[in-house]
């Protein structure tokens, strides 16, 4: 690669090292890193790798900070902070879980490419993402309903629970201005291939799907999005060969970044509970919406504590303002109008 060529955009730099990396592909033999312009991109466990150094230098952060396994680039609200050997990344004040843990090769800090592309910088940058501002419409998908009950919890069904604060999201965005759909509301059952039919429908809309938790002693809030290809699941929802299919989801995977950004920063401030972190999932309602989506789990129903602020009406009015929180700065994060 022309050392002089140096690429501007990430999207630019990238296009150069798949180039970089097939060609390296095409020569397994050779073990050394490639160079281009800024970029150093290593091989490790047969994944693109890139220094955290270089991915702080591209977004103007600065050097890499460390302190034993630890390290922070950046400071104030710019800032990545996470440790070797971990697959938690603080990206600016958001806990995301990485797909890949960092990894420290031959000494240097590094991040997997598909992390980098997928994750940081539409979690740093989502205004660079095209197209992604044209939002009129809110679909709320209240998970389960009818026979299917979802977790079960003393104080109510994890069904009762979802379309209540669906119908209170759905309350205060229309009084916002915003035209929401929602994929039930009664207690009825409705296929997952509905739901997602109901909000493939809808050309410039955001899908939020709300659910509540079950697992053992487990609390906290997280929010899913959509796997990238090629990345494994960090839920039971399909089989591992999905990794490599490219399902509709993945058409969205930068405004899914920035659209769970929105979702989590909005619902750990509201919820006030335990940062469980920004995942990734291939359910079925992720991977076959073709607008971008988001899956909340709003807290524990097996978990006595949580469970008691689900069950309290002030809490589901948090989570719903929450939700209308995440509308508004995803528009916002995006470049788009405020409402
Ligand atoms: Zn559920």
């Amino acid at each position: 690669m022309p050392y002089h060529d140096r690429p501007r955009t990430l999207r630019e730099v990238l296009r150069t090292l798949t180039l970089a990396s097939a060609a390296l592909l095409s020569h397994p033999a050779v073990a050394a890193p490639i160079q281009s312009g800024l970029w150093t991109l290593l091989k490790y466990a047969g994944r693109d790798y890139l220094p955290l150094e270089q991915v702080g230098r591209f977004y103007g952060f600065g050097g890499v900070q460390r302190s034993g396994a630890g390290f922070v680039i950046g400071s104030g609200d710019r800032t990545l902070r996470g440790a070797a050997d971990s697959s938690d990344l603080h990206i600016s004040r958001i806990k995301c879980i990485l797909s890949y843990p960092v990894t420290e090769i031959s000494g240097i800090l590094c991040i997997s490419r598909v992390d980098l592309v997928k994750l940081v910088e539409p979690v740093l940058r989502p205004f660079k993402i095209e197209g992604a501002s044209r939002v009129d419409s809110v679909v709320l998908d209240a998970g389960h309903g009818g026979s299917d009950c979802g977790a079960v919890g003393r104080l109510g069904d994890e069904k009762t629970f979802t379309l209540d604060v669906a119908l209170r999201a759905s309350d205060l965005l229309a009084r916002a201005g915003y035209k929401v759909v929602l994929t039930r509301s009664s207690d009825e059952y409705v296929a997952l291939e509905d739901r997602v039919r109901v909000a493939n429908r809808l050309p410039a809309a955001l899908f939020i799907s709300i659910h509540f938790n079950s697992g053992g002693l487990g609390t906290g809030v997280e929010t899913y999005a959509m796997s990238p290809r090629g990345v494994p699941s960090m839920s039971v929802d399909s089989a591992p060969v999905a990794e490599f299919v490219a399902y509709p989801g993945n058409a969205r995977d930068s405004e899914n970044a920035a659209l769970a950004t929105a979702t989590h920063a909005a619902l750990v401030a509201r919820s006030g509970m335990f940062d469980r972190g920004i995942k990734r999932s291939r359910f079925f309602v992720l991977r076959e919406a073709s607008l971008p989506g988001v899956l909340m789990e709003a807290g524990f129903l097996s978990n006595p504590e949580d469970m008691h602020r689900i069950a309290s009406p002030w809490y589901r009015q948090q989570v719903a303002g929450a939700i209308l929180e995440a509308v508004r700065n995803y528009r916002r994060a995006v470049g788009g109008q405020t409402v």
